[in-house]
């Protein structure tokens, strides 16, 4: 979990700024249609911001070992990503595949999408998003090798700014043999680009 610098603002505190920014932007927070939004705000920003109260690590520490020698890619693919550019504080939404070679242990696949989701719900960059998770991978399961891709579309760019609809940002961290092994590389980004 991040260490803040400074301790958390209360409830009320962070509904009074989202009552600043919408009379900021022009409107009036206590007309009815308004009155409850900072308070929804809140409760919707303590879930798309869940990713600051839990260790995504975590997930990954408990493995089975019973594996009967299987050691081929084990890859999860189209995982939601839902995160929030830390430059605009603008959604990012797109999907994320994750592979690794096991060595002689795997993990839960649910587990998988849980580290995904733990990373994303957090201010991000793709790029950091994407060597987050497959760090975390290699450092707990210790595979063989680790592939994470992530293909989104950013808000911030979709919907503002420069006004590219459709334009899909694809970031990618390969680690160990995934990134090595030529066979193995391309085993991984054939099953990741068929979905
Ligand atoms: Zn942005």
């Amino acid at each position: 979990m991040p260490e803040l610098p400074r301790p958390r603002p209360t409830l009320e505190e962070a509904e009074a700024a989202v009552r600043i920014l919408i009379q900021w932007a022009g409107d009036d927070p206590e007309r009815e249609g308004l009155i409850d939004t900072p308070g929804r705000v809140v409760r919707a920003y303590s879930e798309l911001f869940s990713g600051y109260n839990v260790d995504p690590r975590e997930y990954l520490e408990r493995t089975f070992e019973e594996v009967h020698g299987y050691d081929e890619l084990v890859v999860l693919s189209n995982i939601r990503v839902v995160s929030f550019c830390e430059h605009h504080m603008l959604p990012f939404l797109g999907k994320a595949h994750l592979g690794y070679l096991p060595t002689n242990r795997v993990v839960g696949i649910s587990k998988l999408a849980r580290v995904v989701n733990g990373f994303s719900r957090r201010l991000q960059i793709q790029e950091k998003l994407t060597a987050q998770i497959a760090q975390a991978v290699q450092d707990i399961l210790q595979p063989k090798g680790v592939g994470v891709v992530i293909e989104s579309e950013h808000s911030c760019m979709t919907m503002r700014g420069v006004n590219t609809p459709g334009s899909l940002l694809t970031t990618s961290t390969l680690l160990g043999n995934v990134r090595d092994d030529p066979r193995t590389r391309q085993e991984f980004l054939g099953l990741v680009r068929d979905t």
